[in-house]
């Protein structure tokens, strides 16, 4: 049978010990509120209610987010775990993933990721001097050695860089680190400003991250056993596709929404709606039902208008859509994105992945393999 997955990114609060300079919950990081596990019971029951009608097998990936979700107490996980075993049976499933800075980690917590088989990725940027404490203190050492304790305990992770100006220049000691340990990691971009002038110091250019991610691309490619690099190792799977004339499905938010982003208080959008703001909130997952507000929402369609609108006037003259789906101009802003504006321009992954033609053709070239 076919089986489809779905991230639902649930915001357990939004309290957090660092006060990293790009992060855009800043205002709110010192609120304690947390979810609760009844509230979390609502969801997971609205959540499994809309899925189960679904006539193919459904994964659904929780993904804890903050703040800092491990300064949440691990009883609140061990009972969110056992709602999740109550509802979510054999057609219906889930998977749990948790986005941490790692900072605080002691037995009880290396515990609950044993037990519950937590997915960990851990925000780390490597050339940090803007992942701080409240003191203004830097994080990263804490970080290293807590990476060590997790590789100890054999629990594997992934880790998230956050491409901004420190990383520029500095590309291949970050490269180095990860490949040394085996890691996989993600370069994404900076997320718009919480409040004016936050990103001034750190903002970075399309044409700086487009340089960023081609030397990434490039260190990638030199490397002949690979780690996953995100988005790099999916665009050269697309330029692959390409090749080998081998299209894909165009993405279609109506059909599937891979992603759903579900707040403290409930309330749900989409991954590429533009965070928290009341026109883009599709329902509330705690008091509506799933399916109810989604597809009579306003605020779900207008999201779903723009979603193709962004595809309508970037994808249809693209050399690669058909090979590309359409799901970065969709919902993934690579570009800089610190000054929004609803109609986007696909500027960085476009030239990323003219990019990395290049580059698959220069190091054929190099490499004596022949080609057309
Ligand atoms: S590269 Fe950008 S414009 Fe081209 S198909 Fe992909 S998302 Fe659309």
């Amino acid at each position: 049978m076919e089986s489809r997955k779905v991230d639902i990114v649930i915001k357990v609060s939004k309290y957090c010990n660092l006060r990293c300079t790009y992060c855009y919950e800043f205002p709110d990081l010192g609120n304690k509120h947390k979810m609760s596990t009844q509230d979390f019971a609502a969801i997971a029951r609205n959540i499994y209610n809309y899925y189960q009608k679904c006539d193919f097998n459904v994964c659904i990936n929780f993904i804890w987010h903050g703040g800092e979700p491990l300064l949440v107490h691990p009883d609140f996980y061990y009972e969110m775990f056992e709602i999740q075993k109550k509802i979510f049976c054999t057609h219906v499933t889930c998977t749990n993933t948790m986005q941490t800075n790692l900072t605080v980690l002691d037995e009880a917590r290396i515990q609950l990721i044993k037990d519950l088989d937590l997915r960990i990725g851990v925000s780390i940027d490597l050339v940090d001097s803007v992942r701080v404490y409240k003191s203004g203190k830097e994080s990263q050492s804490k970080v290293l050695k807590n990476m060590d304790i997790l590789h100890e305990h054999g629990i594997h992770f992934g880790c998230i860089v956050v491409l901004n100006k420190n990383t520029l220049g500095r590309e291949k000691e970050v490269f180095d680190f990860f490949y040394s340990t085996k890691t996989s990691f993600s370069v994404l971009p900076l997320f718009p400003a919480a409040f004016d002038t936050q990103l001034d110091e750190i903002a970075v250019s399309n044409s700086e991250i487009i340089q960023s991610l081609r030397k990434f691309a490039q260190l990638y490619n030199a490397c002949e056993k690979k780690i996953g690099i995100s988005p790099i190792t999916d665009f050269f799977s697309i330029i692959e596709s390409m090749e080998k004339k081998d299209p894909v499905e165009f993405y279609d938010k109506e059909e599937w929404c891979p992603v759903i982003l579900v707040n403290t208080n409930g309330d749900y959008q989409g991954y590429g709606d533009p965070y928290g703001s009341s026109e883009y909130i599709y329902g509330n997952l705690i008091h509506d039902t799933f399916d109810q507000p989604m597809f009579g929402s306003q605020n779900y369609s207008k999201s779903l208008r723009e979603a193709k609108k962004r595809i309508a006037y970037n994808c249809v003259n693209c050399k690669y859509f058909g090979y590309c789906d359409g799901y970065y101009i969709a919902e993934v802003q690579y570009d800089n994105v610190t000054n929004s504006s609803l109609i986007k321009i696909c500027e960085v992954t476009k030239m990323t992945l003219t990019n990395i033609e290049e580059i698959i053709v220069e190091s054929q070239f190099i490499t004596g393999v022949d080609y057309l």
